[in-house]
């Protein structure tokens, strides 16, 4: 999967290496070492020379996930008007090459809308029967999911949802898969999903599934949800099996795990929100949605990951549309190996950083990296004290040997493969500590709106000079020396 370059667009996964779980707080450790990458190749490589006793746990942040999401053909799906009164078309390549053909695309778009239509109405009225209808019935597989997927959707404070047939794909399903599925006829085709949550999504969430469809008997059914996912379809997590819901004053968590506690995570969730909005102040949702894979390929499912992409990498946050704007339902995902071995402080932090792209909304945000994440961990860290020995020691290591940072940090330094990772998160957090020593928070703050709103090439320029009245050189030296005599040199 390509890389993501832009610095609007490169926010991606982030990873910490967390040490000393064990010890008492505040010496939580962790200094972000944290990783902006996109979201296939998330995973931060972990130097091996960490002691035995140091645990190394990663800490994904992705704050712009699904921009330049791979799977440019869904992404063309997803782009398309969502608008029900545009008539239905096949407008595979592989269907639209003759008038029959294209003829016959339209036909069974028009035979698999009316299913899907059947299938949302009966979500929508919450009626398991006319849902469990619309399943082939020899699908034996497919029927169990269906009854899932529907219970699923009921725990769940659905506003709307939709199917949208969007295209076909007649070479998808072998000779040998279709003799399987039996029938007059049966094809694949690419749906849209669009589903909103109550209370907490301003926008429709969508997914692109596959479905399978079967005619049988003069009746078409759908007959599978995930025939033939290719890498980089996201998966909606009430697709991937039953889930556990629990809902607090500021948040829904979402759990596939029947084994995690998820009204625990409800308790620190609605904290984190607590702790951002003590800092960036109430004029945003104050909610926050967390999905809590039970395996790290449900986690990889959701984000459209590659396998073992996320293998160092503790929670995402991620905007659930293939596309990135404003308003887009925001999600945090956690990783729940690594998330589990955070530990209760770690989590603390991991949840109010996450939070705090939330509710910045940096997954649709024209802030320089270095701001979006040094902005998070300051949020974190405020609600998190740590010390700066251990929050800033790979930049500490660094200063000591004569490295000190010339530049705030560039977007490239924020990628997985970035060898001064750590030092560009723990940098670009003091920068923002920095401002708010000098300043005052509500000047960084105020700094972090002005970068944000602005829609002109110089924002940045603009607010280091509007806001805190200096240019960015100016800002530079200041924090070299800063940087310095933190680190005592
Ligand atoms: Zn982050």
């Amino acid at each position: 999967m390509s890389r993501l370059t832009g610095a609007g667009e490169q926010r991606g996964a982030e990873v910490i290496d967390e040490q000393g779980d064990t010890m008492p707080l505040p010496a939580v450790p962790p200094a972000p070492h944290p990783e902006t990458a996109d979201r296939v190749d998330g995973g931060r490589r972990v130097p091996p020379t960490f002691g035995p006793i140091v645990r190394k746990v990663a800490l994904g942040v992705a704050v712009c996930l699904v921009a330049g999401a791979g799977y440019a053909g869904l992404r063309q799906i997803a782009d398309a008007p969502a608008d029900p009164g545009v008539p239905i078309t096949a407008e595979s390549p592989q269907t639209s090459t003759t008038p029959d053909e294209a003829a016959e695309g339209v036909r069974r778009a028009s035979v698999g809308g009316a299913v899907l239509q059947k299938m949302s109405t009966a979500v929508e009225d919450e009626s398991r029967s006319a849902f469990l209808a619309t399943v082939d019935p020899q699908a034996t597989e497919f029927r169990e999911s269906a009854r899932t997927i529907f219970a699923n959707l009921g725990k769940l404070p659905i506003a709307s949802f939709q199917f949208r047939y969007v295209s076909d794909d007649t070479a998808a399903l072998t000779p040998d898969r279709q003799a399987a599925l039996g029938g007059s006829e049966s094809w694949l085709a690419q749906v849209e999903v669009s589903w909103q949550l109550s209370g907490y999504d301003a926008k429709p969430a969508r997914e692109t599934l596959p479905v399978t469809f079967v005619t049988r008997d003069g009746t078409t059914y759908a007959a599978s949800f995930s025939e033939r996912f290719v890498a980089g379809q996201r998966r909606p997590i009430w697709a991937l099996g039953p889930i556990d819901v629990a809902e607090g004053d500021r948040s829904l968590v979402i759990s596939l795990d029947s084994e995690a506690n998820a009204e625990s995570y409800v308790s620190a969730t609605d904290r984190a929100v607590e702790s951002v909005s003590k800092v960036w102040g109430r004029s945003w949702r104050q909610k926050a949605v967390v999905y809590l894979p039970a395996k790290q390929a449900q986690m990889e499912f959701v984000l459209g990951a590659q396998p073992n992409t996320y293998t160092q990498i503790a929670a995402v946050t991620m905007a659930e549309l293939d596309t990135p704007q404003a308003g887009a339902p925001v999600r945090i995902v956690a990783n729940p190996k690594l998330f589990d071995e955070l530990g209760r402080q770690g989590r603390k932090i991991v949840l109010t950083h996450e939070t705090t792209h939330v509710a910045s909304t940096a997954t649709a945000s024209p802030v320089p990296l270095w701001l979006a994440e040094g902005f998070a961990d300051y949020v974190a860290f405020t609600a998190v004290p740590v010390q700066d020995e251990s929050a800033a020691k790979e930049l500490f290591k660094a200063i000591r040997a004569g490295k000190v940072p010339t530049a705030l940090p560039a977007p490239e330094a924020f990628a997985a493969s970035s060898s001064e990772l750590p030092q560009a998160y723990e940098s670009a957090w003091l920068a923002c500590r920095l401002i708010a020593e000098r300043e005052g928070q509500s000047k960084l703050v105020k700094f972090y709106r002005a970068v944000h709103a602005s829609k002109s090439p110089t924002g940045l320029a603009d607010a280091f000079k509007s806001v805190l009245g200096m240019t960015e050189q100016e800002f530079v030296a200041e924090w070299q020396q800063y940087l310095k005599r933190l680190a005592g040199v």
